[in-house]
């Protein structure tokens, strides 16, 4: 084996393709090829051979979660909204990804639409719902392109629309494209944008599945999750749970950024290590540099120190790391790479992206950021770590979604496993020698 090939072999080796199954070789529109290789064989089978309820059980047995980050069980979700009351339901493709670093639903959209479809066709009619809406960021072009596109050929095909494959089943779906706010990712504000109204999260209960979009009961999963359904339908879900570890069944994509040798959109299998990932398909550090962190789970997540690299990728391993697993995130640090300034990176961010409904949100986490630039540029303080962890504590308590209730991650798992880089701030020195740089912006 030559040098390129065992590159080649050490990328694809550790993968495993559901959701990016035949991927190098799928043109992404060409409805014919995706229907050749087996594409809405899984529809068929659940229109024609399945009642709802067999189609949840077979998600129920195959034990996938939700992949946009919280993990909900999808059959249990799925059951939910098919035993709320009403005739009128409906569901929705969360397509608003928008964590720094994160590319997985942009590039499954752009490249494997009609599997995301099936997948949600399936989903509605599973839980009885007559109309739907993709949810995608305007921010991805050429994603609401093509899923534009591969409606349009499902409409023709009779794949959507009314009287699917002639079974009587109607499923009406259409594009909403959202404005950029990442706090639309939250479901409810999700459905208050698309109802119209200013994309602010409520409080729950109720939840989506009895009281949605409109108020109807409403099926929300990510671009994902659906992604893995035809998978699940056509092998069976015994084959999926055999697939990664007892909790956390299947695969997850991980968009692999940062400062690794072969970046890129990856699918590995539930319970790899994090050195797996960095070391063999990613190639290691780029530049002969040393391996010091990873961030997973963008934003909301939380940074893993290269001595805890055999933590296995599930989400019950990373939650005990004091990680998340999140949407599929994954940057790498190196040795050049300043844990404070990270934080605060990743803090802006969630703080300029907070809707200020959530007086801890909006106000403790601008408290927090003001530390974090004075660590940054020389005016630390004694008592500023504590003073961070303090505020910490208060907006994940007092936050009613999840992007107050995670924006302290960051923080709180540096100074946990890199506390000596922050006190080394008080003291007026960065370890790395980047933290100089910053002056200028503050
Ligand atoms: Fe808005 Fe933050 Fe409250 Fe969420 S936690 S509703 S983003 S203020």
């Amino acid at each position: 084996m030559n040098m390129r090939e065992k590159q080649v072999s050490d990328f694809l080796g550790a993968q495993k393709n559901i959701v990016t199954q035949h991927c190098g070789f799928l043109d992404p529109l060409d409805i014919d090829e995706y229907i050749r290789l087996g594409g809405f064989d899984a529809l068929k089978k659940c229109l024609t051979g399945l009642n709802p309820e067999g189609i949840i059980d077979q998600i129920t047995g195959s034990g996938l979660r939700g992949r946009g980050g919280g993990g909900f069980a999808a059959g249990t979700k799925w059951s939910l909204v098919k035993a709320a009351e009403g005739k009128e339901k409906y569901i929705i493709c969360n397509g608003d990804e928008g964590d720094p670093g994160a590319f997985m639903d942009r590039m499954l959209m752009e490249s494997y639409p009609y599997r995301i479809i099936e997948g949600l066709v399936i989903a509605a009619f599973a839980v009885g719902a007559s109309k739907g809406f993709f949810y995608i960021r305007s921010e991805y072009p050429l994603a609401t392109d093509r899923m534009r596109k591969a409606l349009a050929m499902c409409r023709q095909r009779e794949l959507i629309g009314e009287n699917i494959l002639g079974t009587g089943f109607n499923l009406e779906l259409d594009i909403f494209p959202g404005a950029g706010a990442f706090v639309c990712g939250e479901e409810t504000a999700l459905i208050a944008s698309i109802e119209g109204q200013r994309g602010l999260p409520r409080l729950r209960p109720p939840y989506p599945a009895s009281s949605g979009l409109w108020g109807k009961p409403t099926l929300i999963n990510n671009v994902e999750t659906y992604a893995n359904v035809a998978w699940i339908i056509s092998r069976g879900p015994g084959e999926f749970s055999k697939l990664g570890t007892a909790k956390s069944s299947g695969t997850k994509v991980f968009s692999l950024a940062g400062k690794i040798r072969r970046g890129g959109l990856i699918e590995v299998p539930m319970g790899i290590t994090i050195r797996r990932i960095v070391e063999d398909i990613g190639g290691g550090i780029a530049d002969g540099k040393s391996f010091k962190a990873v961030q997973i789970g963008g934003p909301s997540g939380g940074c893993i120190p290269a001595d805890m690299a055999d933590t296995p990728v599930d989400f019950e391993s990373l939650t005990h790391a004091g990680a998340i697993m999140g949407s599929g995130g994954l940057v790498v640090m190196d040795e050049t790479d300043c844990m404070v300034d990270i934080a605060r990176y990743f803090l802006e961010f969630t703080q300029n992206q907070s809707c200020g409904k959530c007086t801890f949100c909006r106000v403790g986490t601008r408290r927090m950021l003001d530390i974090l630039d004075d660590l940054c540029c020389g005016r630390g303080k004694p008592g500023d770590i504590e003073r961070l962890e303090e505020l910490a504590v208060k907006i994940k308590q007092t936050s009613i979604c999840a992007l107050g209730g995670t924006a302290p991650n960051p923080v709180l798992s540096t100074i946990a496993h890199f506390r000596d880089e922050y006190e080394a701030h008080i003291n007026g020195k960065c370890p790395t020698g980047k933290c100089k740089e910053l002056i200028k912006y503050v």
